[in-house]
């Protein structure tokens, strides 16, 4: 049976052994600017996501390349939306790909990924078996 748990973040690893709602998704991946940061990127100490897949756009935010044009389409995403996809940089991936929200705490699916996902004919994210918060 496939299980979700509530998480969060784009392209989520697996929630359990089978279950993974982004994997073929990847919507969201084509929709927002993607904009973090700039110290985010690995020319900065500290940085993690690879700054060749970003740009600058001011003096305190670089964004993901091919995230701030359109047709929108993040550089990490790989695959064909809506079918298989996957994210590149995962492991590395930038702070508002970690907080996108796929269920909230109390096992609610985020509204918002049911609206990207209606646009490409997914159906929406099953409940959460998870027991509500208090
Ligand atoms: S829209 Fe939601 S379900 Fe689809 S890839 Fe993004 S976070 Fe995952
Ligand atoms: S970095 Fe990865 S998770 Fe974030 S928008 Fe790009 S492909 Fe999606």
């Amino acid at each position: 049976m496939r299980s979700p748990r509530p998480s969060a973040g784009l392209l989520r690893a697996p929630f359990m052994d089978d279950f993974n709602p982004c994997l073929d998704c990847g919507i969201c991946c084509t929709h927002f600017r993607i904009s973090f940061y700039w110290a985010e990127a690995d020319d900065a100490p500290g940085g993690f996501v690879p700054v060749e897949m970003t740009e600058k756009l001011n003096h305190n935010l670089r964004c993901m390349k091919g995230s701030n044009q359109v047709p929108r389409r993040c550089s990490g995403l790989t695959g064909e939306v809506g079918r298989e996809v996957s994210c590149s940089i995962y492991e590395n991936r930038p702070t508002p790909c970690r907080e996108f929200p796929v269920y909230f705490e109390d096992g609610t699916p985020n509204p918002k990924c049911d609206e990207l996902r209606a646009t490409i004919g997914l159906p929406p994210l099953p409940q959460s078996p998870l027991p509500r918060a208090a």
